[in-house]
């Protein structure tokens, strides 16, 4: 009887088109973003053109580096959770790292970026009394998660809408405790939030204000501080929120405020205070990425000139891309079905590997190929890209146009 349910639920995604398949993929060193496929027991060579890595630094030697040193200084695993014999001295430093690219008093690693907005947010939410979160439409699933398990009340704003924002505010009891919870660099449409008005409006309700960063940190700044750093805002948000996986290409998650701030909810988050703290040699690698990317302007710089050539290309073969003012390039799809099809034929055929990004990740109708080139992708890798996807374009009758509705 179980079992029949299991399989009745995967059947009816698989019959929407969104029934996820992994690409069973090897990594190698000093070859991103090259890859080996394992696929019905025959390995090809793949380019991968949708990680998160954006910059490569999960290859960069300094983190290797500094991840063998303290695999072979510290061994595998923490020992424990933070308070019972798992604090490293690698965690102190990373945390010291954090607050000073942040230009904050503290930070407070978690073992995901997930983790540390689900943490964050259900302790600052859930313990200050009759707290109120505004919470923008599009946030992230962890940010939702934290704030539904806060039990606080909820009220979303539409999407980067600061008159929406004001309206809701404005409606609210001026002495009740308000948090508004958005993010900098939105993932799946690549548009980046109006960080300074928000602020503003933060400050004329009495508002604090929690910025994810995920898809900012590393990448944005002078130092790779976000986009935040970049608008020299960093002083007015209250809570910054980021991830050591995606562009600092390791793992873990953090939140950076003030000591205070940090304490408390390392004082009382379940999930920070419960679990089993980032392994040392983690910790190593993500403090030796922090540290190349404040100094090395190099990655960003390659980077966004690859991501401005990419769209140029698919853009002049009127291959439909979502404008935006980031590291994201969204090519519009608009069907499920389409969308998978398209990601596998890629995949097949031509050793390109984008994952198709489907219902519910983004709503129905808007299905893409969320792309995302890095310093590496070479002017080849662009070539073969924007040939085959303009071949797939006119195999599958898509219509073609310069932007994206
Ligand atoms: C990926 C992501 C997270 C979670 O970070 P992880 O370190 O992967 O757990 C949080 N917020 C946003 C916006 C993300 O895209």
């Amino acid at each position: 009887m179980y079992e029949t349910f299991f399989r009745d639920q995967l059947t009816g995604l698989k019959q929407e088109g969104r029934y996820r398949v992994f690409a069973d993929l090897e990594r190698k060193v000093g070859q991103f973003p090259a890859a080996t496929r394992h696929h019905e027991g025959a390995t090809s060579d793949v380019t991968v053109w949708c990680s998160n890595d954006y910059l490569g630094m999960g290859q960069n030697p300094k983190v290797l580096a500094a991840m063998h040193e303290a695999l072979d200084k510290c061994g595998a695993g923490a020992g424990g959770t933070r308070n019972i014999s798992g604090t490293n001295h690698y965690h102190v430093l990373l945390e010291q790292e954090l607050a000073d690219l942040h230009h904050k008093e503290a930070a407070l690693v978690f073992t995901s970026g997930y983790v540390s907005n689900l943490a964050a947010l259900s302790t600052l939410a859930g313990k200050l009394p009759n707290c109120v979160v505004l919470s923008d439409a599009s946030n992230h699933a962890s940010m939702i998660e934290g704030i539904r398990h806060s039990g606080a009340e909820r009220i979303i704003f539409a999407h980067n809408d600061v008159a929406d924002l004001e309206r809701k505010l404005a409606a609210l009891d001026p002495a009740r405790p308000k948090l508004i919870a958005f993010e900098s660099v939105y993932s799946m449409d690549g548009d980046i939030a109006p960080i300074k008005d928000i602020c503003d409006i933060a400050d004329r309700y009495g508002a604090m204000t929690y910025l994810d960063e995920v898809h900012g940190v590393g990448l944005y700044g002078p130092r790779g501080g976000g986009v935040a750093e970049r608008e020299g805002l960093m002083d007015r948000i209250t809570v910054i929120e980021g991830t050591l996986a995606k562009a600092f290409g390791a793992m873990g998650g953090y939140v950076a405020g003030s000591a205070a701030m940090c304490d408390f909810i390392r004082s009382f988050a379940s999930a920070f205070i419960f679990s089993t703290s980032l392994a040392p040699a983690i910790a190593a690698g993500a403090l030796a990425s922090i540290r190349h990317l404040k100094q090395s302007q190099l990655e960003r710089a390659r980077q966004q000139n690859r991501v401005a050539k990419l769209r140029r290309e698919l853009t002049a073969m009127g291959i439909p891309c979502l404008r935006n003012e980031s590291h994201i390039i969204p090519v519009m799809v608009g069907d499920p079905v389409k969308c998978k099809m398209i990601s596998d034929w890629l995949l097949d055929n031509y050793g390109i590997y984008i994952q198709p990004i489907n219902y519910p990740t983004v709503p129905r109708g808007t299905e893409r190929l969320r792309i995302t080139p890095s310093p590496l992708h070479s002017d080849a890798d662009i070539a073969r890209l924007v040939t085959a996807l303009s071949e797939l374009w006119s195999h599958c009758a898509l219509s073609r146009s310069a932007v994206a509705a």
